[in-house]
């Protein structure tokens, strides 16, 4: 990524945190899927098909107007594999035109230079790729080995931010691996995390004591800023629950291809509201409302999102917060002229 971009981007980012401070009521960050298919079928996934078509870009682009709309200040787009949606670089460009920053999740499998081009040109501003393990096996497939040379083409040729995530836990066979992959990224210029993942049923599994190990240094080894805001890690490769305020829903919004919203990827049909449909009353109750499934989760940016409002608003149960809207429902009721 160019100098001058790069502190562009630094510049953009520290005023969308200060906004995010100052005001509670807009979302920070929102995952969008415009595409469930995926060419992988990673044994500890629950995010992908083999058969969904492109959601239409007329379409996707009146969710990204919906969300520059509520405010939103970044956009990922997330699959199933994104890159196999044929106008992908119309909604990177849809995005930035809205001023929102675009970022991408993405496999690597489809990245070439003349495909690096196109994502420059629209004005795509971070990637992540996830990597894990060295040699293919039954579990993935997403391994440096294969993507070694699209890291190369990467690192040549684009011009925006590249994070590798190395993974550890939820099955992957050799945690050494998320060494190897985390030294390799940063040979080539990379910013670099590690994730503790969850099985295909969601749950989450403590580390061995080798793999705690590997956490730790594949842990100093990447990006200081991440580490530091990831401290639940920490808590979760113990095993241990976490407490934090997950405000999924409303900071954080997950629009799946059917354009619902919903908590997030491990949370699907909660609330599965439409996002055309989705006000700041619905915003306000998930802000408020707490998540039963906050002490185990995983999520690494739910919980840096989460971050943002940690220090305020403490969050209630549902039922707690049920009763409360209909009270308001009840004096606003009372309140209006017969
Ligand atoms: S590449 Fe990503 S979306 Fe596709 S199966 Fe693997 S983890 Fe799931
Ligand atoms: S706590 Fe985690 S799993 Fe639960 S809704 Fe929030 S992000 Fe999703």
């Amino acid at each position: 990524m160019r100098k001058t971009k790069f502190l562009k981007l630094k510049v953009r980012e520290a005023s969308f945190i200060t906004r995010a401070l100052m005001s509670s009521r807009h979302p920070v960050l929102a995952h969008l899927i415009p595409m469930r298919r995926c060419n992988l079928a990673c044994g500890y996934c629950n995010e992908y098909d083999h058969t969904s078509k492109p959601v239409d870009l007329e379409i996707v682009k009146a969710r990204l107007d919906k969300l520059a709309d509520l405010g939103t200040s970044i956009v990922t787009i997330s699959g199933g594999e994104p890159m196999m949606h044929p106008e992908l670089d119309q909604i990177i460009h849809h995005i930035r035109t809205r001023g929102m920053i675009a970022g991408l999740i993405s496999n690597g499998y489809y990245f070439t230079p003349e495909r690096i081009k196109r994502l420059n040109k629209a004005g795509l501003e971070y990637l992540q790729i996830s990597i894990d393990n060295v040699e293919p096996d039954e579990v993935s497939r997403k391994s440096l080995r294969v993507l070694d040379k699209k890291l190369r083409y990467l690192s040549e040729y684009a011009d925006f931010h590249v994070n590798i995530n190395s993974v550890i836990g939820g099955g992957i066979k050799n945690p050494d691996d998320a060494l190897t992959v985390a030294k390799r990224a940063t040979e080539l210029g990379f910013s670099t995390t590690v994730g503790v993942i969850h099985d295909s049923d969601g749950t989450l599994k403590p580390l061995s004591v080798k793999e705690k190990d590997i956490f730790q240094q594949v842990k100093k080894l990447g990006n200081k800023d991440h580490a530091r805001l990831n401290w639940f890690q920490d808590s979760i490769a113990e095993g241990k629950p976490y407490n934090w305020r997950c405000r999924a829903g409303a900071r954080y919004l997950y629009i799946c291809e059917e354009g619902l919203v919903h908590w997030c990827s491990q949370q699907r049909g909660y609330p599965g509201i439409p996002l055309d449909e989705y006000t700041m009353e619905d915003f306000d109750r998930e802000y408020n409302t707490e998540k039963w499934c906050a002490p185990t989760c995983t999520l690494q940016c739910v919980h840096q999102v989460g971050i943002l409002d940690n220090w305020r608003d403490p969050q209630k149960s549902p039922e707690q917060v049920a009763v409360e809207i209909a009270k308001k429902k009840e004096v606003a009721g009372m309140l209006q002229p017969d």
